[in-house]
């Protein structure tokens, strides 16, 4: 699976955040397995940056300790560690002062490579101030390119205003918007069954289709940022962009070719064609949640202390007003301290239109065609079988792995983490899974007067118990037409 790698060409890195969550976690860990791949050519350098002061050897030291922490220990042998600490190198850098930046490029020009890449692992408030100071430090050249992560502002106004401080260094074609999600296995499987297989697409609409689930569903709780996710809430935080991203690519029609402007142009056309909802309709089509206290787990309430506002849960029944969807409720579902941390695209078939089974045979349960994107990735067909036996024609329900993991020689964690996948697409200037700047703003569109329809009734959180399944309220958006939600398991 991962053996196929084409090199890529060579290239500068640098990771502003560089001693961050982000790049400790997911970035050098990401980096260092694409080397083990043979997937980095022996000239590229990734440069660590940050306020730290620091020396390159302590940073190695540093990045030693994260790929310990977190790569199988199985994938670290020495060599491999020291070929890829080999290719470090840190810069201290203030983007309140832009102090460092000069060292920075100094440290760069010394053996330029053609393909830039600067990476703003740093608070969101610091990307506009990043860009201009990388400009205003002559680090900007042609083959430079930016990736910003999310969030992608606050609001409509806020994002605009930050894609223009963005746009005024960076052309929208070196503009790296991401959302991890777009780049995991089982997202790429979604468009890879969809659109190579002949019989997938005939059943991807209203004719089939009778609703889409879209679960985002964590365990843990805010985790000490209360104050920051007071300010933010799920909607923003969860729905404005990972949520809507996975409903564009199972909604979208088949883009003309799988490149960065078409799919872009597809999704798109779907944010568009969403049904708006706002302060006529938030209390049908929306619910908002906060989790409580329950078992000794404390409530949101108790760990922002007083005055919680924001919504820890969203569930909201989005409509697509074309064709191929018309009739077909999109139901997207996210929230903090669920049941179990479960990320799922369900798309639940009509039933059978005609049983021609006698009534013992049971009832043929509607198929669903599940794309589970963590824990474990994998793709599922759940489908009505005959119970094998001589016991007569009885109907049971049965799950066809489309995951193929056997036939691919996969283990456990074998699949690439979406980030590494993401960071070379960077590299090799392929934007098909990062996100343009107007399916940013159609998001914003979208989600802004479902929060402002919120203020505008004074709709406040329904309370639900922490480790719980969600407010009633939210089973209730299902119930009211016959459905029910999918487990959280
Ligand atoms: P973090 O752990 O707080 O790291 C922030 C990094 O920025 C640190 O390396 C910090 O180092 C550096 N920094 C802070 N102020 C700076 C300044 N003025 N100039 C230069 N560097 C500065 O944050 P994070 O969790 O890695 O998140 C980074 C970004 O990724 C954020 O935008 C976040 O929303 C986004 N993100 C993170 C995750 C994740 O899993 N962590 C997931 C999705 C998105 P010094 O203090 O030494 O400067």
């Amino acid at each position: 699976m991962t053996k196929r790698t084409i090199p890529v060409a060579p290239f500068d890195l640098v990771i502003f955040g560089g001693t961050g969550d982000l790049a400790r976690r997911k970035l050098l860990p990401a980096l260092f397995r694409r080397d083990l791949a043979g997937q980095l050519p022996p000239d590229a350098r990734i440069f660590g940056a940050a306020r730290r002061d620091i020396s390159g050897d302590e940073y190695r030291l540093l990045a030693d300790q994260a790929l310990l922490e977190f790569v199988p220990v199985g994938e670290l042998s020495a060599a491999a560690v020291a070929r890829f600490l080999a290719r470090l190198d840190y810069r201290a850098v203030d983007f309140a002062t832009g102090a460092g930046l000069p060292a920075l490029a100094d440290a760069i020009a010394v053996s330029p490579r053609d393909i830039r890449a600067f990476y703003l692992a740093v608070a969101p408030d610091q990307f506009a101030r990043a860009c201009t100071q990388l400009a205003q430090a002559g680090l900007v050249a042609p083959g430079s390119r930016v990736v910003v992560e999310k969030p992608f502002g606050h609001d409509r106004a806020s994002a605009a205003a930050l894609a223009d401080a963005v746009g005024a260094v960076f052309d929208e074609r070196a503009i790296y918007r991401i959302d991890h999600y777009l780049g995991k296995e089982t997202v790429q499987n979604l468009m890879a069954l969809r659109f190579a297989n002949e019989i997938f697409e005939p059943l991807w609409n209203a004719r089939h289709v009778d609703h889409v689930q879209i679960t985002v569903a964590e365990t843990i709780g805010v985790e000490g940022r209360g104050a920051y996710y007071e300010q933010v809430g799920a909607t923003r935080d969860m729905v404005q962009n990972h949520l809507l991203q996975l409903l564009c690519l199972t909604a979208m029609e088949p883009p003309v070719a799988f490149e960065a402007a078409s799919v872009h142009d597809e999704k798109l056309k779907v944010l568009r064609s969403l049904r708006p909802i706002g302060a006529a309709d938030v209390a049908a089509c929306t619910v908002r949640g906060q989790y409580r206290a329950h078992n000794g787990v404390p409530g949101y309430a108790d760990e922002v202390g007083g005055g919680a506002h924001a919504e820890t849960f969203v569930a909201v029944q989005a409509q697509i007003l074309n064709g191929r969807w018309s009739g077909v409720p999109f139901f997207l579902r996210t929230g903090k301290r669920l049941r179990a941390r479960m990320s799922e695209i369900a798309l639940v078939f009509r039933p059978a239109s005609f049983h021609v089974f006698a009534p013992n045979a049971g009832p043929a349960p509607s198929n669903v065609l599940r794309f589970r994107l963590q824990p474990d990735e994998a793709v599922q067909q759940v489908i009505t079988i005959k119970d094998p036996g001589p016991g007569g024609m009885r109907l049971r329900q049965a799950v066809l792995d489309l995951s193929f993991s056997s036939d691919l020689g996969l283990g456990d964690g074998e699949l690439p983490d979406a980030y590494e996948r993401l960071v070379l697409d960077v590299v090799r200037g392929d934007q098909t899974l990062f996100m343009r700047r107007d399916e940013v703003d159609a998001a914003w569109k979208w989600v802004d007067p479902i929060i402002e329809g919120w203020a505008e009734r004074g709709l406040m959180p329904e309370l639900y118990d922490a480790g719980g399944r969600g407010p009633d309220g939210a089973m209730r958006l299902l119930h009211r037409e016959g459905r029910a939600w999918r487990d959280i398991v």
